[in-house]
């Protein structure tokens, strides 16, 4: 399901700063040590049912497949 998904997309949903990622829709944040946890996005984030729960797990996976 990551396959077509690039970083270019991942980081057009989310930013990483100071060691949590950021809806940029919401601007709610994780950190890494609740990346199996679902997002807390904010209940009137635009998006929220079009990301993925789980932010750092996708990033992990776009990681992995660019590296090959
Ligand atoms: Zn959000």
């Amino acid at each position: 399901m990551y396959n077509n998904y690039s970083m270019v997309d991942w980081c057009s949903s989310w930013a990483l700063v100071g060691g949590n990622v950021i809806c940029v829709s919401c601007m709610k944040w994780q950190t890494l040590s609740e990346a199996h946890e679902g997002f807390p996005h904010d209940l009137t984030c635009r998006v929220k049912d079009e990301l993925t729960r789980y932010p750092w797990v996708e990033l992990h996976q776009i990681l992995d497949n660019d590296r090959g």
